[in-house]
């Protein structure tokens, strides 16, 4: 039957907290992911700074506990069902996917964000074939060879550290000349004889003939160009809201994240929303999951409302 009391779309951290919290309750729940549970996590070599696991926890690991948790406590997972639209209805809401509509009182968007692109010449022809978005996923088929990371965020360097052991070398190019990643992956990434910085610098183009071959650069500051021979590129530049499928629905801010209280509430009343997908928010694990767990807890109270007014 798809029908259920909360609808929570998206199944990484933020998401299934909510459905730990939710099922817990005895609140009847869906989680609706568009690929398989776990989110960022499961794009994540390891975690470190997530508290209660002192030695780390690889990402998709702790994905998989928190599926499992959810599935625990009784809330049905739908994966591989990208959620097209969220409408309000009289009832509550209907979420439609492309195969099937779903019908709920309150819902919670916890879907999270997707990787920037660079968007420049050769990207999405070389998408696969040595333009990446995940090293976890890609970095094993580049053992003995050189890559480069474009960012210099924490994902950036966090993923050139990983990346060290399989490549050769790792060329980091960031656009300043100071790394926005936090102090200590800073000084490990600079202890790391396998990694190069490349400075105030911007990739122009990616060329090659079946696959990534070399790199065009532009110094931001001397606007001299110069090539870069790799094997492959990781793109680590930051990333955008997953937040089209309520776009003519909700508050949002000038980049498209969904505007909400402190309770999670956005400015239409049954509708949460939790995690990255969040204004103003730090983008943590951490914060994901207390975000999950502050959504859940707001539902079930707009849920008792509701069945107190009826
Ligand atoms: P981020 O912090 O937004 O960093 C994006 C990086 O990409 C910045 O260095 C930025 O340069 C650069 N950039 C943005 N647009 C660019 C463009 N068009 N061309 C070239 N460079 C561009 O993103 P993130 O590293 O993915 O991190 C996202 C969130 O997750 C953050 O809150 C971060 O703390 C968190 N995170 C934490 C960990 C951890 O271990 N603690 C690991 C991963 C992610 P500027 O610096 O010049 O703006």
């Amino acid at each position: 039957m798809n029908k259920a009391d909360l609808i929570i779309v998206g199944g990484g951290p933020a998401g299934l907290t909510s459905a730990i919290y939710s099922a817990r309750a005895l609140i009847d729940t869906i989680v609706i992911e568009k690929m398989l549970p776990g989110g960022q996590p499961i794009l994540t070599t390891f975690i470190e700074n997530y508290p209660g696991f002192p030695e780390g926890i690889s990402g998709p690991e702790f994905a998989e506990r928190l599926e499992s948790q959810a599935r625990r406590f009784g809330a049905r997972i739908i994966t591989s069902q990208p959620v097209k639209e969220v409408l309000r209805v009289d009832s509550g809401f209907e979420i439609k996917t492309e195969e099937e509509s779903f019908f709920c009182n309150a819902v919670i968007i916890a879907t999270g964000t997707s990787p920037r692109k660079l968007n420049v010449p050769g990207e999405d022809t070389f998408t696969g074939r040595g333009v990446s978005y995940c090293a976890v996923c890609d970095g094993a088929f580049y053992k003995d060879k050189v890559v480069a990371v474009v960012g210099g965020g924490d994902s950036a360097i966090v993923e050139a550290i990983y990346l060290t052991r399989f490549a050769s070398k790792v060329y980091v190019i960031h656009r300043r000349d100071q790394l926005r990643a936090e102090k200590i992956l800073q000084e490990r990434a600079f202890a790391n004889s396998k990694i190069s910085f490349i400075w105030n610098t911007v990739v122009q183009s990616i060329e090659g003939e079946k696959k990534v071959e070399l790199l065009k650069l532009k110094n931001v500051k001397t606007e001299e160009v110069s090539e870069l021979s790799v094997d492959g590129i990781f793109v680590y530049i930051g990333s955008t809201p997953n937040s089209s499928i309520v776009k003519d629905l909700v508050e949002m801010d000038e980049n498209g994240f969904i505007i909400t209280d402190n309770f999670m509430r956005t400015n239409i009343p049954g509708l949460f929303a939790a995690g990255d997908v969040r204004s103003n928010t730090f983008r943590q694990l951490a914060t994901a999951v207390g975000d999950g767990a502050i959504a859940a807890n707001s539902a079930e109270k707009y849920l008792g409302e509701l069945s107190w007014k009826r």
